[in-house]
């Protein structure tokens, strides 16, 4: 049984939000010693430059109380994160976060230092390029903010991982899976990597932020507040999102990374698997919690944006080299798109089908000669120029 401690708190006072957390983490079985000379990163959702009110990020108070914890017990807390649009630094200011690591002397990873993490793992992307700060931790502390969602119905504790991976680059994965069960699977897939494909495992704790969750068009500013007076807590990032779902009424069947996390075996994601603790669900009274219009049905891209075309123009694309191949094929028995056929003719190196090829990048991993770079795509000079202005002081 996964263990999700689900608690009433209704205001991000530092007193209620750590006695909560204590609360939390305790009713788990997990004592605040465990963070004793431990790297601990910590992971808000820092979507947007948006005040705390609006709820679109995790609430800078809740945050602080994870650092002083950390901190009091012994351990050495980091954050790490990297909006997709804006540069962490325009974020951190406008959502207070600046002031609050300031105080706290809490260190802020630096988002454009990245390392790829490989898993060989039952997903279809294996090869994830991360916040290099990852690697480096003995403890991640997640925290994600709870909010509905146009493509993936809602954000939680899976979808909030994703901001591991560096700003703008975001957006090429969206090109890369443009329905709610295609982006809900390549969530799990990072998921997946993240707790199985570090060679000497990561603890992983999701302290949920819900208690003022966002409503509607999530999870951007287009969304509405909407209290729900509760902290979760849980070593199993799906089974938390299950809970947090049916907290407020949503459909589990909606939220894929749920259904299909449980179908994986990646957490439990059905309220017969989870032993609650704490408060029990009917506690809690959200019933008309109201969900995006699109339902998890919008895809990020629309035509022509979603084509396999543009895709072409805006990815990079795998591209083998004559002179170092020596053709054992091990590229193309990991792929996944069955974008690779055997040389022909005369060229020496095996026929790459672009068109089928999901951009998963395995075949540079698994390649034994380094034989494999990558073409740029013809508008990616687009995503540098924006690179560009939004600039990272960190
Ligand atoms: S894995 Fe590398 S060396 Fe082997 S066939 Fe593919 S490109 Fe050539
Ligand atoms: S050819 Fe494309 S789909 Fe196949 S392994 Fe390489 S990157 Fe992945």
């Amino acid at each position: 049984m996964a263990k999700v401690s689900l608690l009433q708190c209704k205001e991000y006072s530092a007193f209620m939000l750590k006695e909560k957390m204590f609360q939390g983490l305790s009713a788990i079985g997990l004592e605040p010693s465990i963070f004793r000379g431990k790297k601990v990163i910590i992971k808000p959702n820092l979507l947007n430059a948006s005040a705390a009110e609006k709820a679109v990020v995790t609430h800078p108070e809740f945050f602080r109380s994870v650092v002083q914890i950390v901190k009091s017990s012994g351990g050495t807390p980091v954050m790490a994160e990297s909006p997709a649009f804006q540069s962490l630094s325009k974020v951190m200011n406008r959502t207070g976060y600046d002031r609050i690591v300031a105080e706290e002397g809490c260190e802020v990873a630096d988002p454009k230092a990245t390392a790829v993490l490989f898993c060989d793992g039952q997903g279809k992307y294996k090869r994830f390029e991360l916040s290099k700060a990852l690697f480096d931790a003995d403890i991640v502390i997640n925290l994600p903010k709870f909010k509905t969602h146009s493509l993936t119905y809602i954000t939680g504790a899976v979808k909030n991982l994703f901001g591991f991976i560096y700003g703008l680059n975001k957006s090429q994965w969206h090109v890369r899976a443009r329905t709610n069960e295609e982006f809900s699977s390549l969530l799990l897939d990072l998921y997946e990597s993240l707790i199985k494909g570090f060679e000497k495992p990561k603890q992983f704790i999701h302290i949920m932020d819900a208690i003022v969750g966002l409503e509607g068009e999530g999870p951007g500013a287009s969304g509405r507040p909407r209290r729900i007076g509760a902290l979760l807590v849980s070593e199993d990032a799906v089974a938390l999102d299950c809970v947090a779902v049916q907290l407020v009424g949503l459909q589990r069947n909606k939220a894929r990374s749920v259904v299909l996390g449980e179908e994986r075996g990646l957490g439990a994601g059905s309220l017969e698997r989870i032993d609650i603790r704490g408060s029990m669900l009917d506690d809690f009274q959200v019933r008309d919690y109201v969900p995006s219009k699109s339902n998890g049905g919008h895809p990020v891209y629309r035509w022509p944006l979603n084509t396999n075309f543009f895709r072409n123009l805006i990815l990079e694309k795998p591209v083998p080299t004559r002179e170092r191949c020596t053709l054992c094929y091990q590229c193309k028995a990991i792929c996944p798109g069955r974008a690779i056929s055997e040389s022909q003719g005369d060229t020496g190196v095996p026929l790459y089908n672009h068109e089928k090829c999901i951009r998963c990048y395995c075949c540079m991993e698994i390649c034994p000669e380094s034989a494999i770079s990558l073409k740029r795509g013809k508008l990616q000079w687009v995503l540098d120029l924006t690179e560009k202005r939004r600039g990272d002081r960190f």
